[in-house]
């Protein structure tokens, strides 16, 4: 068993990981590629901010449909030419 996987399979494998979609031996095969590697250490943490935030959007879907027809109708107003 090889200590490191290269980069391309550890970015492979990020998603999944982030998913908590992988089997114990590839989560191991990412966890000690990320201990070796800061930048997919620095890929990973990225991903796993933007997945959070993803999840939290979802939570309050309702909230950001509100947010973003109000910002349609700002950004409509904006574009209305001023004459
Ligand atoms: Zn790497």
């Amino acid at each position: 068993m090889t200590a490191h996987a290269d980069c391309s399979k550890c970015e492979e494998l990020l998603q999944p990981f982030v998913d908590r979609n992988l089997s114990d031996q590839e989560r191991l095969t990412v966890q000690l590629h990320l201990e070796g590697c800061p930048y997919c250490a620095r890929c990973y943490r990225l991903e796993e901010v933007l997945w959070k935030h993803v999840r939290s959007c979802c939570d309050e879907q309702a909230g950001i449909e509100f947010a973003s027809s109000e910002l349609k109708q700002k950004l409509s107003e904006l574009r209305t030419p001023l004459v």
